[in-house]
């Protein structure tokens, strides 16, 4: 999401002129000719007349004599110059040339009495001569070298220099600080090791510790990623350098490739530092996942610099990488391999609690009313991020302004709040009451299950947050240690909690939503292989339906069914009257709970999130 207060990217320019090679080129043609038009003709034509006579033999005279020869009339044409006059003879053979004498006043009116013709010209020595004559040809050569420059580079390092792409990424130091970033407790404690890093490498380079090198930002626009990545750089007092992915995507082959050297030479310089890049999908979209015309080669040259600039440099050099995406799952996996971005760090959309911090984090700079409540504009704006709380800030500090208050009161909040959501993209949206409510009871039936059921994982975080774009809230257990057995009445218990979802949207909302796709899903597969793998059903008892397949043996490839037709009906009727059965038990449990249930989503249902230690 775009900062505001940023300065321009850096090659904002540099991008106009590679998209539009053909405006630029007719810009330049068109200045060359005006300046052509401006050096060369403004030449008279009383002074070309007098300076462009070739068989003419210029006799230098004294001031005095000159007078002289204008009051004889032996001159018939005079031009006056800054420094000197020249005069030409009556037969037109000799130029008479002499010194400007600068406080005579009577030479004109002399010329006017003699009736000679005269007029001023301006001098041209040889230089400002060449010059005009040489500067169109130098602006061209410019051009071409400009062009050339740059097909050059885009094969491979242009052998002039020109075009150089060196100044194309700026490093700042940032003043952001942790502070700056309100919310997102988890994700800045996640980065806290980094700034340490930084701050003294060599403690940890003596210890022989292996840092990470690039770390992954995940999150939606707006939450605050870049926001954090600075506030990293800021607090470890060290040159940030920002680029976007999309902006290595240039229309000549190898000049993203090009960048991304120059990028890591400059960091690696200028070390310890950090090298942000933002929207890294752009380059580092998945392979398979490319075009249909198999893939695009300028993508995969960048791609495979980062790789290789990522490889290059050793745990020893304090260089970090920071990557920001919203679309981690279509990256490519040889992005996320050990050493290179092998750690993410989530950036989530703030809950209730966050967002009264990020309101008060960007109201600070704003004068407010003293009716103003944070708290009930935090509430207005569940589901959006960062930015957008920020946007709403300065948009109701626009609006007071508008209607020249001292102050920024709650209806402009309010005013501003409307106009924020009604200007949303469908990817940042705002979750609505109704909806907030049934995913409230949703998540609380997961978690209620949770708790009661005997072999289920405890829960540790329930929340009304929607996390990325599908699932709408969610319900984290917390893994119990490692466990490879699992027992059936645990399987039970897990499709159990799965089921609690969707029942508690039947039990007290009395209707059913889409919000169960997953779950249910879910359920299925986990008695499936019940039936078909753990021998765990009547239908099939002992018998296996289908291998455990080895994953990286060709687990792939699909394999002959070795069950009978009506083995395969035994086994649908099963999993389906199974699911019905647990759903109805599932359905009496949390009437049984409906008090604890209602209770549980009046608290989610304002703070959004609700941590497993609470009741
Ligand atoms: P992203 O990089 O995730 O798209 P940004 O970091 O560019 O988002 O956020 C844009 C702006 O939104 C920031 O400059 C800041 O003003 C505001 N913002 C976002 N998240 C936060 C936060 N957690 N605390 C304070 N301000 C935030
Ligand atoms: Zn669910």
């Amino acid at each position: 999401m775009a900062q505001p207060e940023q300065s321009t990217p850096p090659n904002k320019n540099d991008n106009f002129f590679n998209k539009n090679p053909l405006i630029t080129f007719a810009i330049f043609s068109i200045v060359v000719i005006l300046l052509f038009k401006a050096f060369v003709g403004n030449e008279n034509e009383l002074t070309s007349k007098v300076n462009g006579q070739a068989a003419m033999r210029t006799q230098e005279v004294s001031y005095a004599d000159l007078k002289k020869l204008i009051e004889n009339k032996q001159v018939e044409k005079v031009a006056i110059g800054q420094t000197y006059i020249r005069a030409i003879s009556g037969d037109g053979k000799i130029a008479y040339t002499t010194r400007i004498v600068r406080d005579d006043n009577t030479l004109i009116p002399l010329l006017d009495k003699q009736g000679i013709d005269y007029g001023g010209f301006s001098e041209s020595n040889w230089f400002t001569d060449m010059f005009g004559w040489l500067f169109p040809f130098l602006i061209i050569i410019a051009i071409w070298m400009f062009f050339a420059g740059r097909m050059q580079k885009s094969m491979g390092g242009g052998i002039l220099g020109m075009g150089s792409s060196k100044k194309l990424v700026n490093s700042e130091k940032p003043k952001t600080k942790f502070d700056d970033v309100a919310g997102a407790q988890e994700a800045k404690e996640e980065v806290r090791e980094i700034v340490d890093f930084l701050k003294s490498p060599d403690r940890y380079v003596e210890l022989g510790a292996k840092i990470p090198k690039g770390v992954l930002l995940v999150g939606s626009p707006g939450t605050g990623k870049t926001l954090l990545a600075k506030a990293v750089a800021g607090e470890a007092e060290v040159p940030f350098f920002s680029v976007s992915g999309s902006s290595f995507i240039e229309m000549f082959v190898g000049v993203g490739a090009a960048r991304v050297r120059d990028l890591f030479e400059q960091a690696k310089k200028d070390a310890p530092s950090i090298i942000f890049i933002d929207e890294i999908d752009a380059i580092g979209k998945s392979r398979a996942a490319g075009g249909m015309m198999g893939g695009n080669d300028e993508r995969e040259q960048t791609l495979n610099q980062l790789l290789a600039e990522m490889d290059g440099f050793g745990t020893d050099t304090p260089i970090i990488i920071l990557a920001a995406t919203n679309r981690p799952e279509i990256l490519d996996p040889a992005l996320l391999r050990p050493g290179r971005f092998d750690r993410q760090v989530l950036v989530d959309k703030p809950d209730f609690q966050g967002r009264i911090d990020i309101l008060k984090v960007h109201i600070k700079g704003v004068k407010q009313d003293s009716d103003t409540d944070i708290e009930e504009i935090a509430r207005l704006t569940a589901g959006l991020a960062g930015a957008d709380l920020a946007n709403i800030v300065n948009e109701a500090a626009l609006l007071a302004g508008r209607k020249s208050q001292k102050t920024v009161r709650q209806t402009d909040l309010r005013e501003a709040v409307e106009r924020a959501i009604a200007g949303l993209s469908k990817k940042s949206r705002r979750i609505d009451e109704k909806e907030k409510r049934i995913v409230a009871y949703h998540e609380c039936g997961h978690a209620l299950l949770a708790e009661t059921t005997k072999g289920a994982k405890k829960v540790s975080k329930v929340s009304i947050v929607p996390r990325g774009l599908a699932a709408l809230g969610y319900t984290l257990n917390t893994p119990e240690e490692n466990k490879y057995l699992m027992q059936r009445h645990e399987l039970i218990a897990e499709i159990d909690v799965l089921l609690g979802g969707r029942a508690a949207e039947e039990v007290f909302i009395g209707e059913i939503s889409t919000g169960a796709a997953n779950d249910l899903e879910r359920t299925t597969d986990i008695l499936k292989a019940m039936v078909q793998m753990y021998g765990m059903s009547d239908v099939a008892g002992l018998m296996v339906l289908e291998r455990q397949r080895s994953t990286f043996l060709g687990g792939g490839m699909t394999q002959a069914k070795e069950y009978s037709e009506k083995m395969a009906e035994g086994m649908d009727s099963y999993i389906k009257s199974t699911l019905n059965e647990r759903y109805e038990e599932v359905k009496i449990r949390l009437e049984e709970y409906r008090d604890a249930i209602e209770k549980m989503v009046e608290l989610l249902y304002a703070k959004e999130n609700i941590s497993g230690d609470q009741d």
